[in-house]
């Protein structure tokens, strides 16, 4: 069992704002923890390379990319902030909030612009849309209630803005010099997808976690879940029962 289950992150509570959520799942992953994962970590690395891009072109060119203008992102970039400091009691201290942006910026009228990376295909509907709102929410949330100041950053800070950077793969190879020696170049074409603040929503999906969290068992199961299908037919085969 995980001591500190108390300490939810954004990205776990946002997983909770899916309409297939498994509130069984969020249980166990809460207070026991996550398995390891099998997958690559190719995607956390696109996008840390996605935060030195901006910050590369920002030394060169003084602003920041030509997409982040288009966008009407401007601003400086503020130091990452850390997960121990980038935390928020809630519920009376009952849960802790925390979480870390991909990308702060500090704009020119003194807000804050909170924005995730993501290194997907760009899609309006994109399926995990709920759960990328909820941690930018909780990213607002959190840097709007910071306890005390923290260096570099306004306070109280101000969220004026949140949304997604989709880094898009550009697939079709069309130009030889893509291809050289000793690889090949891939293009990423950048698309933004502004994110609603909604504070209410947000508290609704806090409370529902603290109610899943206060059971004494992890809840049922969701019976559309093909892996706990997959668990139940292995227990039945070995003897286990479901
Ligand atoms: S139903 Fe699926 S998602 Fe839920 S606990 Fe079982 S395996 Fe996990």
């Amino acid at each position: 069992m995980r001591r500190d289950w108390h300490i939810l992150s954004a990205r776990t509570l946002g997983a909770l704002a899916l309409p297939d959520a498994c509130e069984r799942c969020f249980w166990i992953r809460q207070k026991i923890g996550e398995p390891p994962s099998p997958f690559p970590s190719i995607f956390s690395h696109i996008d840390s390379y996605s935060k030195k891009v901006l910050h590369a072109v920002l030394a060169w060119r003084q602003r920041v990319p030509d997409w982040f203008m288009q966008f009407g992102l401007n601003g400086e970039p503020l130091k990452p902030p850390h997960f121990m400091w980038f935390k928020i009691p809630v519920l009376g201290g009952r849960l802790v909030l925390r979480g870390v942006p991909d990308e702060i910026l500090l704009t020119p009228n003194g807000t804050l612009a909170i924005v995730d990376y993501k290194t997907a295909r760009f899609r309006e509907a994109d399926s995990l849309r709920p759960l990328y709102e909820a941690q930018l929410n909780v990213y607002a949330r959190i840097a709007e209630r910071f306890q005390e100041p923290r260096p570099d950053y306004p306070f109280p800070c101000d969220v004026e803005t949140l949304g997604l950077i989709y880094y898009d793969p550009v697939t079709e190879v069309d130009r030889a010099d893509k291809v050289h020696a000793e690889g090949f170049l891939m293009e990423f074409r950048a698309c933004w997808s502004p994110v609603a603040r909604r504070d209410d929503w947000l508290d609704e999906l806090i409370e529902r976690a603290w109610a899943i969290l206060s059971l004494p068992a992890p809840p049922l199961p969701n019976p559309a879940c093909k892996v706990c299908e997959a668990y139940r037919a292995i227990a039945s085969v070995m003897g286990g029962g479901s």
